[in-house]
């Protein structure tokens, strides 16, 4: 079952990350923007794109009876990207923005974890940080701009455009796997192996992830799954939020 209808789902899309963003950045009402979650630049809605968290190349790897049965959507996870050309130190980059660098350098690696035979596969640090970065997407899903905007989300933002190797700032417990044996059959009790890619539990200043029969951590500067005023201006520091807008480059 292929689905469906993604214009329809970048309107919603766009939508509910707006009125996010808004509660945070209340200047946003004044226009038509949203920020890319992994650049950062304020985009509009022209210059956004439906990204697959779980890419679609992964995705068509699946058992053919799962993939009849639930749909690509639903077992990819959606956000959306930028499309609009980086420009990193003045250089144009070729492609169309985050949603090409992501299909560019962590869509094939994300395939080859989701096929892999742990046994004997070889896992370089471009499938880590790959797994770290579809991770930190599946927060911002889940979460919103509350993790996008602290403090780990600049230093994940960050990670992102560097493909190769973590960041020394990066916790050496989000620079690790647990991985199981992948299953190869689909049933109705199992269904939300296959459904629901990423379930995520915080466990102190980290979101524990896992990805079907991967699992792993992304660092986090406060709980998100806790409330934080998004309309007292002056809250207990507890509850208060600053959103950190500085974008990795220009
Ligand atoms: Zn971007």
């Amino acid at each position: 079952m292929k689905l469906i209808d993604l214009p329809a789902q970048k309107e919603i899309l766009w939508h509910r990350m707006r009125s996010d963003l808004i509660s945070l950045v209340p200047w946003f009402a004044d226009n038509d923007l949203l920020l890319c979650p992994t650049c950062c630049r304020p985009i509009g809605y022209d210059d956004s794109s439906v990204e697959h968290i779980v890419p679609k190349q992964a995705l068509a790897c699946d058992p053919p009876e799962v993939r009849e049965a639930i749909p690509q959507n639903e077992r990819s996870g959606l956000t959306l990207l930028c499309a609009k050309p980086l420009i990193i130190k003045g250089k144009r980059v070729p492609g169309n923005g985050c949603n090409s660098w992501k299909g560019k350098y962590y869509d094939p690696c994300l395939r080859e974890l989701l096929n892999a035979d742990f046994q004997t596969k070889r896992i370089n640090s471009r499938h880590q940080v790959s797994l770290y970065c579809a991770g930190y997407l599946a927060l911002v899903r889940q979460f919103g701009y509350q993790v996008a905007l602290s403090q780990t989300g600049l230093l994940s933002r960050n990670q992102f455009f560097h493909p190769n190797t973590f960041l020394s700032e990066v916790p050496l417990t989000c620079q690790m796997m647990l991985t199981g044996g992948r299953r190869s059959d689909f049933s109705d009790d199992d269904r939300s192996y296959w459904s629901n890619p990423f379930s995520i539990s915080i466990d102190g200043p980290t979101a524990l992830i896992v990805l079907r029969n991967i699992g792993f951590r992304v660092p986090l500067s406060h709980d998100p799954s806790q409330p934080i005023s998004r309309v007292l201006q002056y809250a207990p520091s507890k509850y208060a939020f600053r959103p950190d807008l500085r974008t990795v480059f220009e």
